[in-house]
């Protein structure tokens, strides 16, 4: 039977770019393949083994209404199952935007997905225009000099900019300069709307 490791799964509204104020469903897997030191969601690591129908039945119970789902994580694609789940869920006529850092290959049936990639500047394994195509980056960026990475890396059409921001403190502190660069470099800006609403509080 088929499992994913999931960590949790919660109703909220997507915090960040590129749809941010919209309800989703979230479905967070357990996992990643990175270990980065600012990671804010930590807890990843837990969770349980659901098959298809259990997380499907888990995000009915929560609303019928929203047809949004964002799976996040972690990061998804190292799951065995990832691609299965996407096409069950599609197949129930969910919209699916799926997070990933974006170091491994997408699976194909990414091509189903809104792709969000927000790679790690400090750990870029793979040469992304090469190996994987993003409908969107959003890249966190400390300085300048990311900045321009970012944009040599990505382009800026499809680059949204966002600040560090696990604690609401941190992100309010980040959150002026990286307009400031916006600005200067005409990018889009990305928010962190559940961490300016809810802090460190997870599973919202
Ligand atoms: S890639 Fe993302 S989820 Fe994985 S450790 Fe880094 S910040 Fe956390």
């Amino acid at each position: 039977m088929e499992t994913l490791k999931i960590c949790e799964i919660f109703y909220s509204i997507s915090g960040e770019a590129p749809t941010v104020g919209k309800p989703a469903v979230f479905i967070r897997t357990s996992g990643c393949n990175k270990q980065c030191p600012w990671c804010d969601t930590q807890y990843h690591n837990t969770g349980v083994d659901l098959t298809l129908d259990e997380i499907l039945e888990a995000v009915r119970k929560l609303t019928t209404r929203c047809k949004e789902i964002i799976i996040t994580g972690g990061e998804p694609t190292i799951q065995k199952n990832i691609s299965e789940l996407i096409r069950f869920l599609r197949k129930h006529g969910y919209k699916i935007q799926i997070e990933t850092n974006g170091s491994v290959m997408f699976p194909r049936a990414y091509n189903m997905c809104l792709i969000v990639c927000s790679p790690k500047l400090n750990n870029w394994v793979y040469d992304f225009r090469k190996y994987n195509k993003a409908d969107v980056y959003k890249v966190v960026v400390d300085n300048e000099e990311q900045v321009l990475q970012a944009i040599d890396q990505f382009g800026t059409k499809s680059l949204y900019l966002m600040p560090r921001g696990a604690t609401r403190e941190e992100y309010l502190n980040n959150a002026p300069r990286v307009i400031e660069w916006c600005k200067e470099y005409n990018l889009r800006f990305s928010p962190r709307e559940h961490v300016v609403v809810w802090d460190k509080e997870r599973g919202v």
